[in-house]
């Protein structure tokens, strides 16, 4: 059976290659920057005062206190070009105003007493640039602000409104299908009959989904019947970028995903793969190589986990990131594990930072249906195929889900 890193990398050369498109800034948050943003000027673009107080000449406050006239008053936006400061004299400015001319430095006004309409005493002595942000000391024109890749959050943004960059080269947002097999599932506002269950993993697909930037069309659930699975490829391809089937890729009697998928002249790129849970996740590709179709085993926390490592890197790839996978941290174990050599575990865990490491604490659910144990844990421990035990205090890796700070139990929840 083929490893996870074998599967990785094919699925990682499957991913299709990426249009880029022109967006408003406003609509930027979440893509991904399609060009590298350089400076076209420098920042700040004047000599700035960073203190509300008084800009003077540094040669004038050298020691304090000392007296000085006060010749007029500079706001930021609110610029007078023919102040200046001389000899002896100090204009009163604001945080974020242009130094006038002759100024050197700025008295921050805590530091400072108003004696007089025209006179202020500055109380203590300033060295030149004293609270100024000169001309083009933060960025130079040219540099290089931003980066081709680069997720575009709220910071990202603030530098692309800085250089005016109103409209915005990023790479496409993706489309993802959710489709659910299983003659069991009912709709979640439905009351399950006997023999049947709700349908889970559609609602948990989507927003796993969602949490990546990509758009999710959902479809009513499919009957376990080549007829449905084919049907409902046919109007997945037509209408979206990604198909995520959950169910049916199994051995049982009624699993017709991976058999349809072959027949209608897709490319199977791998059906099982030596990881548990999701043992028979399935990648198939489109002749054209622009579309990307995901099997994921029915049982919960096999969709969530074959979601995580297959999904989500294929996404995140595709959409332009330069980070594809959940963040690995490496720490020392707190309980030992026992694991049937064979295939790569994802074993539910906590992991908390605790004096300066990573501790990380296995956790006992009922397997891959227990989508209710598996809620808790907040990380995925990882066990190599050929390691058979990793006891206590000894060095472990582990991902982090990607709600990890909101999932996180307190540390002192943890042994
Ligand atoms: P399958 O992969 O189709 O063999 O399904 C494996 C297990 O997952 C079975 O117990 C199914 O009832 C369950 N299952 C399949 N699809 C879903 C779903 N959408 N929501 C919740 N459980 C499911
Ligand atoms: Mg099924």
């Amino acid at each position: 059976m083929l490893n996870y890193e074998t599967a990785l990398k094919k699925l990682l050369a499957s991913v299709p290659r990426l249009q880029s498109m022109t967006l408003p800034l406003s609509e930027v948050a979440g893509r991904v920057l399609a060009r590298t943003i350089r400076a076209d000027h420098g920042l700040p673009p004047f000599d700035k005062s960073f203190m509300d107080g008084f800009a003077l000449r540094s040669a004038d406050a050298s020691t304090a206190p000392v007296r000085l006239r006060v010749t007029g008053i500079q706001g930021a936006g609110r610029v007078s070009p023919e102040l200046s400061v001389e000899p002896g004299t100090a204009v009163q400015i604001m945080t974020g105003a242009p130094l006038p001319k002759g100024a050197d430095a700025v008295q921050m006004v805590e530091k400072t007493r108003r004696i007089s309409e025209s006179h202020v005493e500055i109380l203590a002595p300033v060295e030149a640039g004293t609270h100024v942000a000169a001309e083009a000391s933060e960025v130079r024109n040219g540099d290089l602000v931003l980066q081709a890749g680069q997720a575009l959050g709220p910071a990202e943004i603030a530098v692309l409104a800085v250089f005016g960059h109103s409209q915005v080269e990023v790479f496409q947002g993706l489309t993802a299908v959710i489709l659910s097999t299983g003659d069991e599932l009912v709709a979640v506002d439905q009351e399950p009959d006997f023999g049947q269950i709700r349908n889970s993993n559609a609602p948990m697909l989507a927003s796993q989904c969602r949490r990546l930037g990509v758009e999710v069309r959902s479809m009513p659930r499919l009957a376990d019947s080549p007829q449905a699975v084919r049907q409902a490829l046919a109007e997945g391809l037509a209408c979206s970028d990604a198909l995520i089937f959950s169910g049916g890729v199994s051995a049982g009697e009624f699993d017709f995903v991976h058999k349809v998928l072959g027949r209608a002249g897709l490319e199977i790129q791998f059906h099982k793969v030596a990881i548990q849970p999701g043992k028979p996740v399935l990648l198939a590709t489109d002749p054209e190589r622009s579309k990307m179709v995901f099997g994921l085993p029915g049982n919960p926390v096999s969709a969530f986990v074959t979601f995580e490592a297959f999904v989500r890197p294929a996404l995140r790839k595709w959409m332009g990131h330069r980070q594809w996978g959940l963040f690995e941290v490496s720490g020392c174990l707190t309980e030992s594990v026992r694991h049937k050599t064979g295939r790569l575990l994802f074993k539910p865990a906590w992991a908390a930072f605790v004096e300066g490491q990573w501790r990380i604490q296995p956790l006992e659910t009922k397997g891959s249906a227990d989508i209710v144990g598996f809620a808790r844990a907040d990380s995925l421990l990882l066990i190599p195929p050929d390691v058979e035990q990793i006891n206590s205090g000894e060095a472990a890796r582990a991902l982090l889900l990607p709600d990890h700070l909101d999932l996180q139990q307190s540390p002192e929840a943890m042994p």
